[in-house]
């Protein structure tokens, strides 16, 4: 057995061998040769295991090295990469949430490439604050009197509790303790701000009286939360903010609010939903409201928290504000971004401009791209192309408008030689620029509301590459 291992063991490639194969010196240039040598070495080691384990193992060099080469090409290509959403969410968590304006992605540029006035006040020749940068629009588009910004709003609740509630009791409605997205759960982040939670009234019901009855000397705050990715109806009853307000203020407490997403304008009309405003929770009286800046603002990843004077100046003494502060690109992009709003210039927007797309205009769009699809798909030896044109349900995503249906058109495709449409799909994701398509059944779909006219081309190319069609034609 011993000496069978062994045997098997001898047949294996040296480092040396491997490192004069031909294709080694591209990889090089790109990750260097001590990296290339730990890939290697990690494909060899799994090859020793895989013969320990089995001793029949067959063992085959070119296997290996195409093993290798797989490990290698990976790594050297980016990873993190740009790829065409044609799923119809807009907000896709997944795949980055809101796509930035041009004009913040020059700022980004702008900031990224200069030195800046990050944190130095040109006008004093001396230390300013990188908050400065933000506050005043943040104040200008809510209606607060302050406003603070950190890396996100999962950070701006913990901030905002950890500040006002450390070791003191919040109160919330048993309705509002939900999870978004995996790992923000809202009993969980209320432990780790260390403020202790006292849950009241249920699922479905709370009244103005469950929420007085809990007010105790240890109370610090009264805390509402967006429900965000789910909605409950029938039976169901909540206090207005109005009323918490004034529950709150009586009782010298404060009222806070986890908006989630956030609207700076209202678009109540287009989605049909009572979904307040930053600023219309400001003037309900909310004393802190937290909101992401890339979720229906269209910003990059941000939290932002407004409300209250007093309250802001006492969040930034808190130490935690340190390790959550906000990166100059991330201000850079945020600030071009509430300028947009300031102007009133929210088509801009990439996040605003697709929620609020024209349904005719995705009708023509799909139309086109089912065209130049159809064309490209002539050029191919496949026998059989369904293609059509579709109407579909997009959807805004990120924990925004759970019910939201947005009417949008798409083209679905079918390509039976190549297999399933899962196959399909997975061929498409597999691209060297992915495509992500949505699927319905035997068909995959290319929802266009979330497709630029790069995204055509881009999926164009993804098709040309697939069957290896020359580019200059289609
Ligand atoms: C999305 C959301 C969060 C988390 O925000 P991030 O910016 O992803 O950290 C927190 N609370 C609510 C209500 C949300 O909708």
């Amino acid at each position: 057995m011993r000496e069978k291992i062994q045997n098997v063991m001898r047949n294996i490639p040296s480092m040396d061998k491997m490192l004069s194969m031909p294709w080694i010196g591209k990889y090089e240039a790109e990750i260097g040769r001590d990296s290339v040598k730990s890939v290697i070495s990690e494909v060899l080691d799994d090859q020793r295991k895989k013969i320990l384990k089995d001793p029949d193992t067959a063992f085959d060099t070119e296997k290996v090295a195409a093993e290798a080469e797989k490990r290698l090409k990976d790594r050297a290509h980016k990873s993190l990469k740009p790829l065409v959403n044609a799923t119809g969410v807009v907000l896709h968590t997944n795949l980055g949430r809101s796509l930035l304006a041009e004009d913040a992605v020059e700022a980004v540029r702008s900031v990224g490439e200069n030195y800046s006035t990050l944190e130095y006040s040109t006008e004093t020749g001396s230390r300013g604050h990188r908050n400065n940068h933000v506050e005043w629009l943040i104040c200008r588009l809510t209606g607060a009197e302050a406003a603070i910004v950190v890396n996100n709003n999962a950070a701006a609740v913990i901030l905002c509790l950890g500040a006002v509630a450390k070791d003191k009791e919040a109160v919330i409605s048993r309705g509002e303790l939900v999870e978004i997205g995996g790992s923000f759960r809202i009993p969980e982040i209320m432990a780790l701000s260390g403020t202790k939670m006292v849950d009241v009234g249920t699922t479905n019901m709370t009244h103005l009286s469950d929420y007085e009855s809990a007010i105790s000397e240890e109370t610090a705050v009264l805390l509402k939360v967006h429900p965000s990715n789910f909605s409950i109806e029938g039976y169901t009853a909540s206090v207005s903010r109005d009323e918490i307000a004034k529950l709150a203020h009586d009782n010298g407490i404060i009222f806070m609010e986890d908006l989630g997403s956030g609207m700076l304008t209202d678009q109540r009309i287009m989605f049909k939903t009572t979904d307040p405003t930053v600023r219309s929770c400001i003037e309900a009286g909310v004393d802190l409201v937290t909101f992401s800046g890339d979720k229906l603002l269209g910003g990059p990843q941000i939290g932002v928290i407004a409300g209250s004077a007093g309250l802001i100046d006492k969040l930034r003494k808190y130490p935690l504000l340190r390790a959550l502060r906000v990166d100059k690109m991330t201000l850079a992009a945020f600030e071009a971004t509430l300028r947009l709003y300031l102007k009133g210039r929210m088509e801009l927007i990439p996040t605003f401009r697709m929620i609020n797309r024209d349904t005719e205009e995705m009708k023509t769009q799909a139309r086109r791209l089912r065209r130049k699809l159809s064309i490209l798909l002539g050029r191919t030896r496949l026998k059989s192309v369904f293609i059509d044109v579709v109407p579909v349900n997009d959807t805004v995503g990120g924990g925004s408008f759970p019910g939201a249906e947005l009417k949008g058109y798409a083209v679905s495709l079918k390509l039976p030689e190549l297999g399933s449409a899962g196959k399909l799909a997975e061929k498409l994701r597999l691209l060297t620029v992915p495509v992500i398509t949505g699927i319905n059944e035997d068909r995959i779909l290319f929802h266009v509301r979330t497709l630029s006219e790069k995204d055509e081309k881009r999926i164009l190319d993804g098709f040309k590459e697939m069957f290896s069609l020359e580019s200059q034609k289609a």
